[in-house]
């Protein structure tokens, strides 16, 4: 997957979890929780800070951080992925692993919500190092993960080759094979057909579902994907697939526009044979900038790359009536207070991108079962899940005539909130 860096604001893992706070703070405030639960909701349940050392291939010694926070298990054991990216803070981790926890309980899937990182950048490092890397990384969070605890899965920079590394790691430790303690493993490994494409398919699903309310069709629309990775990558294909026409990608190579529509399918191949698995080179188009990718004059914008990339400070430029959030926190809260004011209807990032963990959550199943299912059988439970959330989601934004962002925060608050008081407080 490829590492973005793009303009952004000074500390965007910060303004993440803020984003994340008010989002939670707004919900309770609508739903008249108590005081106390929603304190609790604030934090996170457990967080784990770990030192990483590694040797690396010329023999000298690195030593890297690493977390792994556990927002909610109110509802299940903790889901969420693990990132390796050069900017992976505390804050960071925080605020995703509480966008995990609403994310599950809006599509009502019996998980809570957790996340994990890494402060690395792993183009710097040899594939063995990142082996090694991931391996002391496993060990390191091992007595607080597993099964019926927490969950991971890929996030931003890692894959089913990171989750293999996982499994053998928590299946040479405990001596059992090991592969339900994670997602998104390759299939081969014990993982779900569908799991890496299911993000993407998702946000083309709610994207298709927001055009069709809207009784556009996809013929006529014209859309922008920021970011090439698992996510950007198989939502503009499926797009694309289902008649519309995308105008320009990017990744961290710059962007690509075409008003004529890019041939997906040629720009998946060309970054599959880049030795940088990017779009540097890819011809046959004109190259704008990340800037002007968001500025795209289009029917949708979908930044499916990294938070924070539509701010106070560019969101003036930005045209599209429509966001679908591909990413974890593209948008941050300043920016989607004005874009709200501005009547863009943005379909939330724990909606719209939640098509990975449903699937994650069929692969635990899968994989606690020994038993796998086909992909269609994937494709149609995927499709049953989102268009449940979302119908659900867009029922409370009439009810409570809120933005749909509000709204899905306001039914995944409530189902937590929900859990925890039936559960009652221990002791
Ligand atoms: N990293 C993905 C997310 O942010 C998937 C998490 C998972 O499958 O557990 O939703």
């Amino acid at each position: 997957m490829a590492v973005l860096q793009m303009p952004s604001p000074t500390n965007p893992g910060h303004e993440l979890l803020q984003s994340a706070l008010a989002q939670l703070d707004r919900a309770a405030k609508a739903l008249g929780l108590d005081a106390g639960l929603h304190r609790y909701l604030r934090q996170a349940e457990r967080t784990l800070i770990v030192a990483l050392p590694v040797t690396c291939d010329d023999g000298h010694l690195e030593v890297f951080t690493g977390y792994r926070v556990q927002h909610s298990t109110a509802r299940g054991p903790g889901k969420g992925g693990i990132r390796f990216h050069q900017s992976v803070t505390l804050d960071e981790i925080s605020g995703l692993a509480m966008l995990m926890t609403f994310k599950c309980a809006v599509t009502d899937l019996p998980l809570g919500g957790a996340k994990g990182g890494v402060a690395v950048d792993p183009r710097r490092l040899s594939r063995n190092e990142v082996q090694r890397l991931t391996k002391r990384y496993t060990a390191a969070i091992l007595p607080i993960i597993g099964p019926e605890q927490d969950i991971p899965a890929p996030d931003v920079n890692t894959d089913e080759q990171t989750m293999a590394w996982i499994v053998d790691t928590v299946t040479m430790m405990t001596g059992k094979h090991s592969p339900e303690v994670v997602t998104g493993k390759p299939v081969d490994l014990g993982g779900s057909r569908g799991r890496t494409e299911a993000t993407g398919r998702g946000v083309a699903f709610v994207t298709l579902e927001v055009l069709r309310r809207q009784g556009t069709r996809p013929d006529a629309t014209r859309v922008a994907v920021q970011g090439f990775g698992n996510v950007g990558s198989v939502t503009a294909k499926a797009l694309a697939q289902a008649g519309c026409k995308i105008v320009a990608i990017s990744d961290v190579s710059g962007g690509y526009a075409s008003a004529a529509g890019i041939d997906i399918e040629r720009a998946i191949e060309h970054a599959r044979r880049n030795a940088q698995r990017t779009l540097e080179g890819f011809g046959g188009v004109s190259r704008i900038s990340n800037a002007e990718l968001l500025a795209s004059d289009v029917d949708v914008l979908i930044p499916a790359a990294l938070e924070g990339q539509i701010t106070g400070e560019n969101v003036s430029e930005i045209r599209a009536p429509i966001i679908v959030e591909g990413a974890n926190g593209p948008v941050t809260a300043e920016a989607d207070r004005m874009l709200a004011d501005r009547g863009v209807l943005i379909v939330p990032d724990i909606l719209a991108n939640a098509g990975g963990v449903v699937v994650s959550y069929f692969e635990w199943v899968q994989s606690r079962a020994q038993f796998y299912w086909e992909l269609e059988e994937v494709e149609t439970r995927l499709e049953i899940y989102m268009r449940r959330a979302m119908e659900l989601v867009l029922a409370k934004a009439k009810a409570y005539d809120c933005p749909p962002r509000e709204a899905a925060f306001i039914v995944a608050v409530d189902r937590v909130a929900s859990a925890i008081s039936k559960r009652g407080i221990f002791p």
